[in-house]
């Protein structure tokens, strides 16, 4: 029977790759090899150097291009390599479109690499296709997606945006990390590039970093494999190996992880203390429709927002299970400060522009107890109050 009939959850475990076809082995073999004999100088074999092709990247490679029904895959050593290799498709002259809430390293990439290349940008917000269609110029040749974006979560209609690209004649780049082929397959939506930072929930365990792209045709599949090659950011193997092993349980992570996002958030947006919540599983959510039409769910990523910066330090002071830091997409629940930590290299100015306030805070929902952790935000935001009025007190005493 084609492995295709079964469902994702099923492929995820059995796929081409879970049975190496030399000796039966259940996990695929590490080939540490950076170099592979040839019999015959007139025709070399599959593999000639580890950069080019090495089987275990290559398997890696496989089983991301099957799960996201892509063409072929492409591994890197960071997601930051996947995107930069990516733009390296661009050349001198060239204009790129791109999501104004895009992740901060992409942002840096664009605004002060690219730049210096003589290849333009302009950011717009992609959920407002008036916007887009209006911003695509002559010289526009790739049109760059983060749906649900970085860090407020909003969403893009995929399916719209791939509809203008084609009539203007661009390419469409679209950054899955949020989502991972789980949720959301943009390539089944004409999407020609997905970018991964395999980092986060594919790998799922704060101890791979790695970047994947997948092509979905030829035509972008032999430009991004020769510039692989050229740039040379692959990912080593031993990480290659983590990588898939992590893919393995990325269904029962992402799934557990999502319900109890659900739950976090209604906790969240009845907390006196949060002014907003960014959630795309709430129906109020602005890109809501088009998230259920395009996505098996809203993911296991929320933001909210604080009064500012005092607030925010309060509750960060105070809360017990969440680790404070930059990343997400862990076992471990992951909160992080965007002002200061992922879009720290955005201009204040600019920051603020998107949204990107000083009491914004985003929260990676990991696989601790959801009860518990609802506990821990709400003594945390409980002491907001409590300082407050002892600075309310004390102001009064004066
Ligand atoms: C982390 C991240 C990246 C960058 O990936 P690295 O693996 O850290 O290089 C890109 N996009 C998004 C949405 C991310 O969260």
């Amino acid at each position: 029977m084609s492995k295709d009939k079964f469902t994702f959850q099923t492929n995820i475990i059995h796929n081409a790759q879970s049975v190496d076809r030399q000796t039966g082995a259940v996990s695929v073999p590490i080939h540490h090899a950076t170099t592979f004999h040839q019999d015959d100088f007139d025709q070399f074999g599959k593999y000639d150097y580890s950069r080019s092709g090495n089987p275990t990247r290559e398997a890696l490679e496989e089983a991301i291009a099957n799960l996201e029904e892509g063409v072929k895959g492409f591994a890197f050593s960071s997601g930051m390599a996947a995107i930069s290799t990516a733009f390296m498709t661009l050349s001198k002259g060239d204009h790129v479109l791109v999501s104004e809430d895009v992740y901060g390293g992409t942002y840096r990439m664009i605004t002060e690499v690219l730049s210096r290349f003589g290849i333009d940008h302009s950011f717009v917000d992609m959920t407002d296709l008036h916007q887009v269609a209006t911003n695509i110029r002559s010289n526009t040749k790739v049109i760059y997606m983060e749906t649900p974006s970085n860090p407020l979560l909003k969403i893009t209609d995929i399916e719209a945006v791939v509809k203008l690209a084609k009539a203007n004649g661009c390419w469409t780049f679209l950054d899955n990390t949020f989502m991972t082929p789980l949720l959301q397959k943009p390539l089944k939506l004409g999407v020609d590039l997905v970018l991964h930072s395999a980092t986060k929930f594919l790998a799922g365990h704060s101890d791979v970093l790695a970047g994947l792209a997948i092509a979905g045709n030829e035509a972008i599949a032999e430009k991004i494999g020769f510039l692989q090659n050229s740039f040379g950011a692959v990912l080593g193997v031993q990480d290659c190996w983590l990588l898939m092993r992590g893919i393995k349980t990325l269904h029962v992570r992402l799934k557990e992880s999502s319900e109890s996002a659900y739950k976090i958030a209604r906790f969240l947006e009845n907390n006196r203390h949060v002014e907003q919540v960014n959630y795309p599983g709430f129906s109020y959510h602005p890109g809501f429709e088009t998230q259920v039409r395009q996505a098996e769910g809203p993911g296991a990523v929320l933001s909210f927002r604080l009064k500012g910066e005092e607030e925010v330090r309060t509750l960060l002071e105070h809360v017990k299970i969440p680790v404070f830091a930059v990343s997400l997409g862990a076992v471990e629940s992951i909160l992080s400060y965007p002002a200061k930590m992922s879009h720290a290299s955005m201009p204040p100015a600019e920051r603020e522009k998107r949204g990107i306030t000083d009491g914004l805070l985003r929260l990676s929902v990991g696989l601790e107890n959801p009860e518990d952790l609802i506990k821990d935000l709400g003594d945390g935001l409980a002491k907001i109050k409590e300082v407050r009025e002892y600075h309310d007190k004390a102001a009064g005493s004066i």
